[in-house]
């Protein structure tokens, strides 16, 4: 699916509209760019060494761009391997019609392994007793797995130098263990002392696939990198690479966006509608605590939406900006939970209905998540995660 025919729709995605179609905009609104997922997609695709597949990780509602309609697209465009971080999650993707395996990455409560089971997902094997206790419950069928081997980042999994236990859950009859992993823990970094830990987690991982391989076992699927993994360790042995961020078209800080190595699209727009203008007077203050205080006469908007929406408060009076007719504006004082002030003195044209991008290109003008994310001193991922469920998400694809 790159395109998309208006009167026929989509099955899987049925909020898809074309650049074209009007929809109806309230106060604030995501708008998600499908071909430049399938873009990323593909750019992905291409930088992976030819036997490694892409493993799409939809967690946390696809970092807030929608787990079920970013699956459904992936999913017709050929990706059938996912990852989420939890049972609910791994079970919404089925209910939505998403085929494929599913790996859990996560701790699942044993009450929840029925479910595993009935949606056919995969379950992670967080620990040794994790994955006895696993093969004691009394199911009727052999559960799939993946195990977890940790290297160093010292979070899930069965500790590298265990290869005795590792070994044994392959032995455990009611285990199907189709994959096994590790996740490092300074990919990102190009420090050399960073580099090296980076060199040793993968060692050790792959010193435990020869241990196995020794005992006569066939390796199952194997995968260690995630966007940063791939980005700087491009061409390790594996059969996925697990990618959240970069196939969502960013990184996680702004400096590795701006090098944009890969030519990624950014696939998500964040947008608000002005609700009222104003004019203020010189000395007169805007929003709570009164922190900012005009210095002349001016022209305020405000903008609905604030940080119920996941707008970060925390970029308050640390010089955010949002675009208004192709140019920035800065915000002023304080964040609210559902506006923010902006001022409009260079725009007097604005007027309440306009619509504002916080994240997202508006003429020439271009806000990346990655910016904003840095404004808040947190990541892209984090930034795009927390866009709440009080936000519309628009999907956009081309019309055929
Ligand atoms: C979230 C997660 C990923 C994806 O990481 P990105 O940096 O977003 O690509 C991969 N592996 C594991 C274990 C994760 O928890």
């Amino acid at each position: 699916m790159q395109c998309i025919d208006p009167k026929k729709g989509n099955k899987l995605l049925t909020n898809v509209v074309t650049e074209k179609q009007n929809y109806k905009k309230d106060r604030a609104w995501i708008e998600i760019n499908l071909n430049n997922l399938i873009h990323n997609a593909n750019v992905l695709k291409n930088v992976m060494p030819k036997n490694c597949e892409l493993m799409a990780v939809v967690k946390t509602n696809a970092y807030g761009h929608g787990d079920k309609e970013i699956a459904a697209c992936l999913n017709q465009n050929g990706i059938d391997t996912f990852a989420a971080a939890t049972v609910k999650e791994a079970i919404r993707l089925r209910k939505n019609g998403i085929r494929g395996d599913i790996l859990i990455l996560g701790h699942t409560d044993l009450d929840l392994i029925p479910e595993v089971l009935e949606y056919n997902l995969i379950q992670t094997i967080t620990s040794y007793e994790y994955g006895k206790r696993l093969n004691q419950g009394r199911y009727n069928q052999k559960i799939k797995t993946h195990i977890k081997i940790d290297t160093g980042m010292h979070r899930l999994g069965l500790e590298a130098e265990a290869a005795d236990k590792v070994i044994e859950l392959f032995f455990m009859s009611n285990l199907e263990i189709c994959g096994i992993f590790t996740h490092l823990c300074v990919s990102d970094s190009q420090q050399s002392t960073d580099i090296s830990f980076t060199k040793l987690q993968i060692s050790r991982f792959y010193e435990l696939l020869d241990k196995i391989k020794d005992t006569g076992l066939n390796l199952p699927k194997i995968h260690i990198q995630s966007s940063y993994g791939l980005l700087n360790y491009p061409q390790l042995t594996c059969d996925y690479a697990r990618i959240g961020i970069a196939l969502y078209g960013t990184f996680s800080t702004l400096e590795d966006t701006l090098k944009n190595q890969w030519n990624l699209h950014p696939v998500l727009e964040l947008k608000a509608k002005v609700a009222v203008t104003r004019a203020i007077k010189a000395g007169e203050s805007v929003s709570y605590g009164r922190l900012f205080i005009s210095s002349g006469d001016m022209k305020i908007a405000v903008i609905a939406i604030g940080y119920g929406d996941g707008y970060p408060r925390h970029i308050s009076l640390r010089g955010g900006h949002v675009l208004l007719h192709g140019k920035r504006v800065p915000i002023l004082g304080r964040i609210c939970m559902d506006q923010l002030v902006v001022d409009i003195s260079e725009i007097p044209k604005v007027k309440a209905g306009d619509i504002a991008t916080l994240i997202g290109k508006d003429g020439e003008e271009e806000i990346l998540a990655a910016e904003v994310a840095e404004k808040a001193e947190s990541i892209t991922n984090e930034l795009l995660c927390r866009l709440g469920e009080r936000l519309e998400r628009v999907y956009i694809i081309d019309e055929c």
